[in-house]
């Protein structure tokens, strides 16, 4: 290492031109001594300072090349890191002989799988709902942000589960949390895979249905909020578990906020005409 920092000043950037300069330089040695030799005796023999001349380029040449070629995995480590860094995953992993470099490269490509990896588990784990295993709000934003990403016809939904305080007040917390659980299963196997489910929070959860209308929408939601009130597996004793459901076209990512007020106040005229229906404001 103390060599390494002691010729840092030479080429401060590029590691492989500090290489290449010190073979540049020894290569040379054989030419330099038979010239100092040469001119110490005044015997001077062109001819074979011509030969060492030409076998010193020739050797300077092909000793560049194969030290360049010879350094480049260390090239793909560093940029293999670089791309870790970045959040991307290393898929054409390049495999090592079993020595310095092929440890290198294989502790990079385990350390920086295994980072990578980690890193997945924490965004999974930071966008997920731990109760109910969907997606949370910030898991919900960021699908929804890939989703509407330029223009779309799009609609969001805000899911209300009606009474629920009663429920829990009624038969427990932990009962509250298997219909949770169950709803938000529920709520997912409706949809079609492209589409996003999400616990907005509390007893709420929210939908994005990409390439949809709102008629179309409305009728998804329709077809889900009848299944629910209808299934006796969801209820608990004689009570049906029932949604109300807002509705609101979103069209761009930017518009996400002003949808969500929409869905709001449509959920909040749903739950004013009776609960257990699907409203959209304006429709
Ligand atoms: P409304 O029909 O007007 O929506 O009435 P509501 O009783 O559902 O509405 P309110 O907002 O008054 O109550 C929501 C309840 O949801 C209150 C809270 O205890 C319950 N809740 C929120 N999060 C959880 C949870 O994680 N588990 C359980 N079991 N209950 C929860
Ligand atoms: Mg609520
Ligand atoms: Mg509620």
């Amino acid at each position: 290492m103390r060599f390494y920092r002691a010729t840092a000043f030479l080429f401060p950037r590029s590691y492989e031109r500090r290489v290449l300069f010190f073979c540049f330089g020894a290569v040379h040695v054989p030419l330099l001594a038979c010239i100092a030799l040469q001119a110490l005796t005044g015997h001077w023999e062109i001819g074979t300072l011509v030969t060492l001349l030409v076998a010193t380029l020739v050797g300077t040449g092909l000793g560049l090349a194969a030290i360049h070629a010879l350094l480049a995995p260390i090239g793909e480590a560093t940029a293999m890191l670089a791309a870790i860094q970045n959040g991307e995953r290393i898929v054409a992993v390049p495999e090592g002989g079993n020595d310095l470099v092929g440890r290198l490269l294989n502790g990079v490509t385990t350390a920086a799988n295994d980072t990578a990896a980690r890193i997945e588990q924490l965004v999974d784990a930071a966008e997920r709902d731990p109760l109910t295993g969907i997606r949370n709000r910030r898991g919900f934003l960021d699908s929804a942000e890939q989703v509407l990403r330029g223009r779309s016809n799009a609609v969001l939904g805000i899911i209300d589960i009606d009474h629920f305080k009663a429920i829990n007040d009624e038969f427990g917390h932990a009962a509250g949390d298997v219909i949770l659980k169950s709803l938000a299963r529920k709520i997912e196997d409706h949809l079609r895979r492209s589409d996003i489910a999400a616990r907005w929070g509390g007893e709420e959860f929210a939908v994005l249905l990409p390439h949809t209308t709102v008629e179309e929408a409305r009728l998804v939601m329709e077809r889900l909020r009848a299944t629910i009130a209808l299934d006796t597996e969801l209820g608990i004793e004689d009570h049906a578990v029932t949604f109300s459901c807002g509705l609101a076209p979103v069209r761009t990512f930017a518009q996400l906020g002003e949808a969500t007020k929409q869905a709001d106040a449509a959920l909040y005229s749903a739950k004013n005409a009776g609960r257990n229906q699907v409203h959209i404001l304006g429709f």
